[in-house]
């Protein structure tokens, strides 16, 4: 088997990714399948962080446009994030992949606190950690957090896994006639809108010239084949 491309990546699921063919909450089945797959890379070698959003139970914007203060909303969506940590930590954890739920909001009881160097000392020894809370605080999305953590622990790589197969022109749940990109600049996501990522987390990632790999996470053997380092969906560098 070939040697994989990368040695450490950081994996950012939307709260959205899970939900399957719900309406809100967790898909069992694809958090079965997601976890599989995690499961598949880890056994090529590669080191797997996981930041994990929570929009699929709760978003504090929406909540404070209809009129919750947008802090309260804020800390509630960062919850939502912890219990989809957990779901994924359980998925994992019943295929016999080691992990640890590192949280941004101290929760001792079901999660370490974040620690930089305890996260990649976890990493190092091969378990999949998995970032819940997002940055811990208001105003950020998992996004971001994902930018800044993948930062920390000297992630080559963020694969962001999304329910269509890259970045495109025009959204390609609108227009069949979307094209998508193999490769763009973060300057081009930024200026034409493209909704990869928020502007807050692009350009984190291009300060310090992290790339982004936006894939389909619903088709199953991404995750392996962008580990291998064959070409899936865009690449955003
Ligand atoms: N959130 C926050 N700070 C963070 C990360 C998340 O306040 O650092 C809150 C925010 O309210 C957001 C919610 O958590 O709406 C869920 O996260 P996000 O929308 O990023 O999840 P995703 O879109 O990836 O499912």
């Amino acid at each position: 088997m070939a040697a994989p491309k990368y040695k450490r990546i950081l994996l950012k699921l939307s709260g959205e990714a899970l939900i399957g063919e719900q309406e809100y909450g967790i898909d069992p089945s694809i958090i079965a399948s997601i976890s599989s797959e995690i499961g598949n890379v880890r056994k090529l070698g590669v080191e797997i962080a996981v930041v994990i959003g929570g929009g699929n139970i709760f978003r504090g914007l929406s909540a404070s446009e209809a009129g919750m203060d947008r802090t309260t909303a804020d800390y509630m969506g960062m919850l939502a994030t912890v219990m989809n940590a957990l779901a994924m930590q359980d998925a994992l954890e019943k295929r016999g992949v080691v992990t640890r739920v590192v949280s941004a909001i101290e929760m001792k009881e079901l999660a370490e606190p974040y620690i930089r160097r305890r996260a990649v000392r976890h990493l190092e020894k091969g378990r999949v950690v998995i970032f819940a809370a997002g940055t811990g605080n208001p105003y950020f999305t998992t996004d971001t957090a994902a930018s800044l953590r993948a930062m920390e622990i000297d992630a080559e790589v963020i694969l962001k896994g999304t329910k269509v197969d890259g970045v495109y022109d025009t959204d390609p749940m609108v227009n069949a006639g979307a094209r998508r990109y193999a490769n763009v600049s973060y300057m081009e996501v930024i200026q034409k809108e493209l909704r990869v990522m928020d502007t807050t987390a692009i350009s984190l990632c291009m300060e310090n010239n992290l790339p982004i790999i936006v894939f389909n996470i619903m088709k199953r053997g991404n995750v392996e084949k962008i580990a291998q380092g064959k070409r899936v969906g865009t690449t955003v560098g």
